[in-house]
């Protein structure tokens, strides 16, 4: 951002101090309001600090780059809306005249959906999450229940209020009630670890709060305005001014910061907000019969979000059994397929060969000293030369061969489709790839007819004896 050079050379207003300064005049708006008595000059001081916060925001769109510039635009309009309507408020408030319900509840309750499309994209990332609105879902529900039960629904059926009026009033907490899973949603994709994501938390709980308190306080008829009800919607203000200014708000989010995962914490969160509206039937039956219809209603929903919860969880588990499936295949050093899969695939390709009279071969190569070779290179050295050999050999083989890695320096090949001398062709082919100079021995078999998967291993296994009996570095054809 430009800076206000003074005469002197410093920096009147850094960088990094700006969100300070403008949090400290938006806290010194509110404290002011708080402190004078109620009148033109004080509510004059609040429409003031709610367009401040307004153009406030607007400005760090303009002058920073914010992550999701739409998310914190969409607040600013919010904000200008709900400045119109505190003024509209004010005057009417001032001149005696009725402020509830009246056009002023049009621009705050219009201002929900920005609020709401702000908290959305703020918490949109290129990755799915639908863990994260499932548990905001779950603890948000029951907050709202809990908090409505306790305290709207005993006073929000006053016979005195007019059907305009409890519309009206019921419209705040119903539209709370959307905005908080929104921004708990943000607390569940593990982005309170951006500051400026907390700041904007604290603040929209301050809002929250001041909603609850002004719907209580004018049912029950102890409101009254310039007081820390209205004071608390200035602090909520405050703390999007600095959310919005604050360093963080320009940083990238980490989306591998965010994962579907349920932790235990995590876990005790959802398990207790599940149990609060039960808790709060439990508490309530009997006494009053709106509470109890409006929490089963919440029960239904709670249960549903848990069983979708459930799903997701269910998908990833899926999603891991097939990636250790896969694992459990293969010999993670060489990559080669492992003893398991190798007797899997003999007996298929035995009972293919068997059935379409085709020949199968199969070969067992034994490293020759390789001791010796790890004793002088060493270990790691030995285990690179593994791995160099099987990507060596499968450039030689066809892709149907298949190579396994049955003990240390010890294979399986099988040369589907192959005799013994296009098989011995192969085996040569495989020796001259042996990295480092090294030489294996081989054992070689075709199959025979009715011979079963053992037997076969064990001609090639007595071949590969064999060959190391006449000074290894060589193949021997088992015989027939
Ligand atoms: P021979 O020619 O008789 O087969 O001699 P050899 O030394 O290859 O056979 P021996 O069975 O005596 O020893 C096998 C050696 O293979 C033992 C060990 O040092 C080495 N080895 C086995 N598995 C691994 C492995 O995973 N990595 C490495 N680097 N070496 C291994
Ligand atoms: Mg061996
Ligand atoms: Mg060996």
């Amino acid at each position: 951002m430009r800076q206000n050079i003074k005469p002197g050379g410093r920096p009147v207003l850094s960088n990094e101090h700006t969100w300070q300064v403008l949090t400290g005049i938006a806290l010194l708006l509110f404290a002011l309001y708080v402190a004078l008595p109620y009148g033109t000059f004080t509510s004059s001081i609040y429409v003031a600090a709610s367009v401040f916060a307004a153009v406030a925001v607007a400005f760090a769109v303009r002058r920073r780059p914010l992550f999701f510039p739409y998310a914190w635009l969409l607040l600013a309009g919010g904000l200008a809306l709900c400045a119109i309507g505190h003024a509209i408020w004010y005057w009417l408030d001032l001149y005696g005249l009725e402020p509830f319900p009246s056009l002023a509840d049009i621009f705050y309750l219009v201002a929900y959906p920005l609020f709401a499309a702000s908290l959305w994209l703020l918490g949109s990332q290129s990755i799915r999450d639908d863990g994260a609105l499932s548990d905001a879902l779950i603890v948000g529900i029951s907050a709202a229940v809990l908090s409505w039960a306790l305290l709207i629904a005993p006073y929000v059926y006053d016979p005195d209020l007019t059907l305009l009026q409890l519309f009206i009033s019921a419209a705040y907490p119903v539209a709370d009630l959307i905005l908080l899973p929104l921004i708990l949603r943000l607390v569940f994709l593990h982005r309170t670890q951006i500051t400026a994501h907390r700041l904007l938390l604290v603040g929209w709980f301050a809002y929250f709060t001041a909603d609850l308190l002004y719907a209580h306080g004018n049912s029950v008829g102890w409101y009254a305005p310039g007081g820390l009800t209205d004071g608390l919607w200035l602090i909520a203000y405050a703390l999007f001014i600095a959310a919005a200014w604050h360093p963080s708000a320009t940083v990238e989010p980490d989306p591998s910061a965010s994962r579907a995962e349920l932790s235990r914490r995590r876990l005790l969160v959802l398990g207790a907000a599940s149990v609060l509206v039960p808790m709060v039937i439990l508490i309530t039956s009997g006494t009053q019969f709106e509470i109890v219809r409006v929490a089963a209603i919440a029960s239904i929903l709670l249960f549903l979000l848990v069983m979708h919860r459930m799903a997701g969880l269910l998908r990833e588990t899926h999603r891991q059994a097939e990636v250790l499936e896969d694992l459990s295949h293969i010999d993670p050093l060489t990559g080669a397929v492992n003893r398991r899969q190798l007797d899997y695939e003999l007996k298929r390709e035995i009972a293919r060969a068997t059935r379409s009279h085709t020949n199968l071969s199969l070969a067992f190569a034994d490293l020759d000293h390789f001791k010796q070779f790890n004793d002088t290179y060493g270990h790691q050295a030995g285990d690179t030369l593994l791995k160099q050999l099987v990507t060596g050999w499968r450039e030689v083989l066809r892709s149907t061969d298949v190579v396994a890695r049955i003990g240390g320096e010890e294979f399986l090949i099988l040369f589907p489709d192959a005799d013994s001398e296009q098989a011995h062709i192969v085996l040569e082919r495989m020796r001259h790839v042996v990295p480092r100079d090294q030489t294996f021995s081989a054992g070689l078999a075709t199959l025979q007819s009715n011979e079963s998967a053992d037997d076969f291993i064990a001609r090639a296994d007595n071949a590969m004896y064999a060959a190391k009996h006449h000074g290894r570095n060589r193949i021997v054809v088992a015989d027939n």
